[in-house]
């Protein structure tokens, strides 16, 4: 008895080893690192099976990009750590591709563009005469004065999804507007919407803009300095209360005055 009592016990004690083993191995099958997650920067780019294939590509895509670009080769740190996934998630030759060039931060600089730039430029220095050039490279470090006291209560950009082209300044009815810059007036007078607005040239294609005065104190043509009184604020045209409508334009182009004032 005491025999036959002691083989069960062997024999339970085989079958639950075998049990756990095959539980194992079934584990092992089902969960072992079979492709690789391809880190970029620090940004998971792409699931691939094989390294070598992947590494291949990048060479492929590179001498691709050297057609296009200018001696192009990635700067970029990639990183590969072995993982688990279901092959119907590995990423495309494609996406691989779209992946590594919108996460490179390895500088590119198209041919083609650049040529076209550079004929734009040329073009444009023909055009203006030495003086205006001086003005437009004078442009780019002005510094306007704000034309009015007050609080901003809106600024350039998308308002309820319409672009507002200047910066509103609120102001007591009444109160002083000053010319932003040295210039001339170029216009003084009505303008559906602006209500009583006032236009300075400032040359070089700097134009400044003053909306919803009260009145205007200055003429067409006058010359004024940075600083002199031009008008008065108020809610003339199409405006919801007492505020100076202020725009810097270079070339007609409508810029944010927040970065010139
Ligand atoms: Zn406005």
């Amino acid at each position: 008895m005491n025999y036959i009592y002691k083989f069960e016990k062997k024999v339970h004690f085989i079958i639950v080893i075998l049990i756990t083993l095959i539980l194992c191995l079934v584990f092992y099958l089902e969960y072992k690192p079979n492709a690789y997650e391809i880190r970029m920067n620090n940004e998971c780019i792409a699931y691939v099976k094989n390294i070598e294939a992947f590494e291949a590509s990048i060479k492929d895509l590179e001498k691709e990009l050297n057609k296009k670009f200018k001696k192009f080769k990635f700067t970029d740190k990639f990183t590969y750590s072995k993982i688990h996934i279901e092959y119907k998630y590995l990423t495309s030759k494609n996406d691989i591709e779209k992946n590594i060039i919108n996460n490179s931060k390895t500088k590119v600089e198209p041919i083609e563009i650049k040529k076209t730039t550079e004929i734009k430029k040329s073009t444009q220095i023909k055009q203006n005469t030495v003086k205006e050039k001086a003005k437009v490279a004078a442009t780019n470090k002005i510094r306007l004065l704000r034309p009015c006291n007050g609080r901003v209560s809106s600024s350039f950009g998308m308002r309820n999804g319409k672009m507002h082209k200047g910066m509103d300044i609120a102001n007591h009815m009444g109160s002083t507007i000053h010319s932003a810059y040295d210039g001339v007036v170029s216009y003084a007078g009505w303008i559906s919407g602006y209500g009583k607005v006032i236009k300075i040239d400032h040359g070089g294609g700097l134009e400044t803009t003053y909306a919803h005065c009260s009145s205007i104190n200055v003429k067409k043509n006058q010359h004024v300095k940075k600083g002199d009184k031009i008008g008065e604020v108020g809610s003339t045209g199409r405006s919801t209360g007492p505020h100076v409508h202020f725009e810097v334009r270079v070339n007609g182009v409508p810029q944010n005055p927040a970065k010139y004032v």
